[in-house]
């Protein structure tokens, strides 16, 4: 058994969605297959459910694109016998969606459950034109079993309560050949419609490929591997071959957008090997993530790969006293935001989208030093950009300083001193507009040249 993602790249137009039938009809085993929204489809849906609250009938335009799009797509792969049948079951979804716009529209204001709910749309209907679209394909509907709870105001995985779903509903279908099923959407545990978190299709692929013991796990994306920088970022990034487990999670965890985070876990805990697969090109080799013992030997040993996050912010505490900077870090670790490159002094990063909450918790902690102490203070950047270089885990203890001296010596200066986070990898935070050099400058002096073998 196999499962087999495809991103909203893959299924964005009818061309690429033939592409996507052609590469799952020649499966030779049976397969879960795990697909996205229409590409670009969640970004207007966003849209659509921001622009309903804000009021006026912008929203309105966006939903008849929403529509159209849908109706397009659905003419043009639906095999004409299967047409009337799946058309009809997407338009019912679209005539829910919009009036579920036209009530936010009403409200003119909208919760983030209900924003979750518009954004469920679009892998709900991409999964019935797919099902449609393969021959005996069947169905199986990830908001009947993949659970989330509540931390910290985010949706995380409920894995005992989805380990249970899955199991039985995956027992039922034992003799299906091909098995679709929407990525990235779940409920929680009101049953009230939630998700994995953006880019969470990957996600569900990898939570079912652990579950069910797939033998592999493929990702097909718009891309001929994991490369070894963003390749819209650096023209000339290289195809990795091979990756190990712990290899890849960082260089997502640093924002390789290749692969959602989250997703490697549960295959590297069953050891279920991930390849990634480019539905454009699918006879390329694509980029094998599997057990460290088969990483393969690269000449230059820090070397593998450059990752960047956008939207991150430098938090420091100014004069701090000798506990400060441990009720800080551990602040941040209770409620559930996550920090990156900890100098162990003074400063931490954070993404963006946890600036606010982090600053209330701070002023709420350090309530009284802040009153009492004149020289304390924090302050949370303006955003800034997290880039990184990472290496094979040899140790390399002067590859912060190397970072430094690299960026600084192309003119990009280095907002917090680079950080060793993890033996052969170093990070530091760069002005959000440098953010593009520094990965190219970072890509041309430690990997340009690195030879695989
Ligand atoms: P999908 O819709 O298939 O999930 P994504 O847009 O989420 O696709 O991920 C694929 C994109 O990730 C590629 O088009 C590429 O621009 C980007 N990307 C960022 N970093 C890397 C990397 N290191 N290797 C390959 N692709 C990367
Ligand atoms: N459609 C969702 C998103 O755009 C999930 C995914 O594509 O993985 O984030
Ligand atoms: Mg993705």
């Amino acid at each position: 058994m196999k499962v087999l993602k495809f991103g909203g790249t893959s299924v964005g137009t009818p061309e690429s969605l033939s592409n996507v039938r052609a590469i799952v009809e020649s499966q030779s085993e049976p397969c879960v297959v795990t697909v996205s929204a229409l590409g670009g489809i969640t970004d207007r849906l966003i849209a659509a459910a921001d622009q309903a609250a804000a009021g006026g009938d912008v929203y309105s335009g966006i939903f008849d694109e929403i529509y159209s799009r849908h109706r397009r797509v659905c003419e043009a792969v639906v095999p004409s016998g299967y047409q009337g049948e799946a058309w009809g079951a997407v338009k019912s979804l679209l005539d829910e969606l919009e009036t579920i716009l036209k009530a936010i529209n009403l409200l003119g204001e909208i919760t983030e459950r209900t924003r979750d709910l518009v954004v469920s749309y679009g892998e709900r209907m991409s999964c019935i034109i797919v099902t449609s679209m393969i021959a005996d394909a069947r169905l199986a509907h990830s908001l009947d079993f993949i659970r989330t709870r509540r931390s910290f105001g985010k949706n995380v995985l409920d894995s005992e309560t989805s380990h249970k779903l899955i199991m039985s509903k995956f027992s039922e279908l034992k003799d299906a050949k091909t098995i679709i099923v929407p990525g990235f959407i779940a409920r929680d545990e009101d049953g009230r419609i939630s998700n994995l978190g953006r880019g969470g299709s990957d996600y569900t692929a990898a939570i079912i490929a652990a579950e069910i013991g797939a033998r592999v796990l493929e990702i097909w994306t718009d891309v001929d591997g994991f490369m070894s920088a963003d390749p819209r970022i650096v023209g000339d990034a290289m195809v990795i071959d091979r990756l190990s487990f712990v290899e890849a999670m960082e260089l997502c965890n640093f924002g390789a957008k290749v692969v959602y985070p989250p997703t490697i876990y549960p295959v590297f805990h069953k050891n279920i090997p991930i390849i990634i697969k480019n539905t454009f090109n699918p006879t390329a080799a694509g980029t094998l993530i599997g057990d460290d013992h088969n990483a393969r030997v690269i000449e230059n040993p820090e070397a593998i790969g450059v990752s960047s996050i956008a939207d991150t912010r430098l938090v420091t505490l100014t004069q701090p006293t000798a506990e400060s900077y441990s009720r800080m870090i551990n602040l941040f670790s209770r409620n559930g935001i996550e920090t990156m490159m900890p100098d162990g002094h003074k400063h931490c990063g954070i993404r963006g989208t946890d600036a606010r909450r982090a600053e209330e918790l701070l002023n709420e902690e350090f309530a009284s030093e802040l009153l009492e102490l004149g020289n304390f203070g924090i302050r949370i950047s303006e955003p800034m950009a997290t880039v990184a270089i990472i290496g094979r885990g040899q140790e390399s203890t002067d590859l912060p300083s190397r970072l430094a001296k690299t960026l600084n010596s192309a003119g990009i200066p280095v907002s917090q001193t680079p950080q060793q986070v993890s033996p052969g990898s170093a990070a530091c935070m760069v002005a959000a507009t440098d953010l593009k050099e520094a990965v190219q400058t970072i890509h041309a002096n430690f990997i340009q040249n690195t030879t695989v073998q």
